[in-house]
């Protein structure tokens, strides 16, 4: 199997100023062409460490290294010439490169008044240097990308070179993996399938029990590759196997569908996102949100398709108790009589969110996101959601204590919310 490391680097991205964007978006496209990846190396711009990082993946047998960043113009952008000295390939200055590059900066020149014109021609110098037989990938910005394969015939892994800005590599990535040194490097690819399964509602280790019993009914698990991972109280099941486990795999999602029935709500990994989306567009309705703990995050999630205005008509976010009274029309004394927390103001909310805007469905949230703030009936983590229709009856409705920090607590709260708009 043909095996991949990743080199990701960046001082802003070691420290954490940015995030990584590019390592797990790089390991998605590899392990969707059948190449594994088993690590990403984060390294400063420092060339001493990014050398270690490729030396390492080396002493590993990779057959590619793909790294990221450090191709810019400034003298911090050092990956080029790095990888260079990796392969042991003399820099050469390429004037077609060095013509390209210009042709793409005359544009912005035209634009910038005043710009320094030397600094300029160094930059577009110093970016056209690299190391020579390099493969080049025409710049998406003013980076080239590269393919750099060792100037000596002793086998070792191609490295592949990319610009670190996302909307400079996802799209360079298309033009790499058609190249006939990516091609070769990766000669020894697998294909596989790779299928997700989404539960909501139950704890991870009714997987693992469902995954022993698997194991016990003489269904070979050592033929796929399964990761479970829990995040906002959903459980993702991915599985990944090369074709000829395609019986094993029916197998396992038979026995998954008939002992999580209920909470199996995604078979071919689409998310409750998408779900809500398509429910709500096939009944032809238009949904509204009061949300007071949650404070707009289940409006930020059901807005975030594309096209969501064909079926979102607006949210309310209703934090004060004055808050619910005075937007979603909450009587003072429902709240006075059960606390803001209740299963009787969260249906007070969906219903005021369909009056006050005009939708036909309504979901309302209210909750204790904490730290502070808890009792004992009602402890930290304690949200009440309740889905009302424009007739005023309650068409859902759920109270559920959610452990956790406050960020924790909101999140799955709109997870919850989501899935009862689902139900
Ligand atoms: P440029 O020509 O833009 O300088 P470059 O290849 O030198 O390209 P870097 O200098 O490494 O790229 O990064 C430029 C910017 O791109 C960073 O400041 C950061 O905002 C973004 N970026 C770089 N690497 C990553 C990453 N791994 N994840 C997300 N964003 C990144
Ligand atoms: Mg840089």
């Amino acid at each position: 199997a043909a095996r991949a490391g990743i080199v990701v680097t960046g001082t802003e991205v070691l420290t954490g100023r940015v995030a990584d964007r590019n390592g797990p978006w790089v390991v998605e496209q590899l392990r969707e062409l059948g190449v594994d990846v088993a690590h990403i190396a984060v390294v400063g711009d420092r060339s001493a460490d990014m050398t270690a990082a490729l030396g390492f993946f080396a002493s590993e047998g990779m057959d590619l290294i793909v790294t990221s960043g450090g191709l810019g113009p400034t003298a911090d952008d050092l990956t080029a010439e790095v990888v260079g000295a990796f392969q042991g390939r003399p820099m050469v200055l390429d004037e077609v490169l060095q013509e390209r590059i210009a042709e793409i900066l005359r544009p912005m020149v035209a634009r910038w008044k005043g710009l320094d014109m030397d600094a300029l021609e160094a930059g577009t110098r110093k970016q056209a240097v690299i190391p020579e037989g390099a493969t080049i990938l025409d710049p998406v910005g003013t980076a080239p990308g590269l393919l750099v394969t060792p100037a000596d015939e002793a086998a070792g892994p191609t490295v592949l070179v990319l610009p670190g800005p996302p909307r400079e590599l996802q799209p360079m990535w298309a033009a790499a993996v058609q190249t006939e040194a990516f091609a070769a490097a990766t000669a020894g690819r697998t294909s596989y399938d790779q299928q997700m399964l989404r539960l909501y509602g139950i704890p991870e280790s009714e997987i693992a029990e469902t995954l022993r019993r698997a194991e016990a009914g003489g269904i070979d698990l050592d033929t796929l590759e399964i990761t479970t991972c829990m995040r906002g109280g959903e459980i993702e099941i991915v599985t990944r196997y090369e074709p000829p486990a395609t019986a094993t795999y029916e197998a396992l999602v038979a026995l998954v569908r008939e002992r999580h029935a209920d909470t199996l709500y995604s078979d071919d990994g689409s998310s409750v996102d998408v779900q809500v989306a398509d429910l709500l567009r096939a009944r032809g309705w238009h949904i509204a949100t009061a949300e007071s703990c949650t404070g707009g995050l289940i409006a930020a999630r059901l807005t975030n398709l594309a096209g969501s205005s064909d079926y979102v008509t607006g949210g309310l976010v209703v934090y004060a108790n004055e808050a619910k009274t005075a937007l979603a029309g909450v009587p003072p004394e429902l709240i006075e009589a059960h606390g803001a927390v209740s299963p009787e103001v969260a249906h007070a909310l969906a219903l005021g969110a369909v009056r006050a805007l005009g939708a036909d469905i309504g979901i309302g949230v209210t909750g204790i996101a904490g730290p502070g703030g808890g009792t004992e009936e009602k402890p930290v983590g304690t949200v009440c959601c309740a889905v009302a229709t424009r007739e005023g009856g309650v068409a859902a409705s759920r109270r559920l204590v959610i452990p956790g920090a406050r960020t924790d607590v909101r999140d799955r709260a709109t997870v919850a919310g989501l899935h009862l708009i689902r139900s």
